[in-house]
């Protein structure tokens, strides 16, 4: 294992978007099973070896910038995503209105019937079915 320690001293390594493009290439594969299209495989075999490039790059710098820039597309989309699986999951327990005041989602106990719902965040009161 020495080598590869040797090999990889002073190169960037792994990061959020190489992981990224390899998941990514993983599911096109998968979905290329399927389409058999070229072109597919062509972009596949390109985000690999893009994943790869970046991976044993020693221009650390640059690959870290764009990692953040990555990051800043990537997490706000996570965090979306994130959220609605919350509310996927308590949906069975939980009832989900929205702020009429500030559109801020706020998060009622089920089968309490009807009740004056107050924004914990603009302390606007409504009612509302829970
Ligand atoms: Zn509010």
């Amino acid at each position: 294992m020495n080598w590869l320690k040797k090999f990889m001293y002073g190169r960037y390594g792994v990061d959020q978007l190489s992981n990224g493009l390899i998941l990514v290439s993983i599911l096109l594969l998968i979905l290329n099973l399927f389409l058999k299209l070229p072109a597919l495989r062509y972009l596949t075999t390109l985000l690999i070896f893009i994943s790869y490039y970046r991976m044993f790059s020693k221009n650390i710098n640059k690959r870290y910038q764009e990692n953040m820039k990555f990051l800043n597309w990537w997490n706000p989309i996570k965090a979306k995503l994130n959220k609605n699986v919350y509310k996927l999951k308590s949906l069975k327990t939980h009832k989900f209105f929205k702020c009429p005041g500030c559109n801020r989602d706020i998060r009622v106990p089920r089968g309490k019937g009807r009740l004056i719902i107050r924004c914990p965040k603009c302390n606007e009161s409504f009612e509302g079915r829970s």
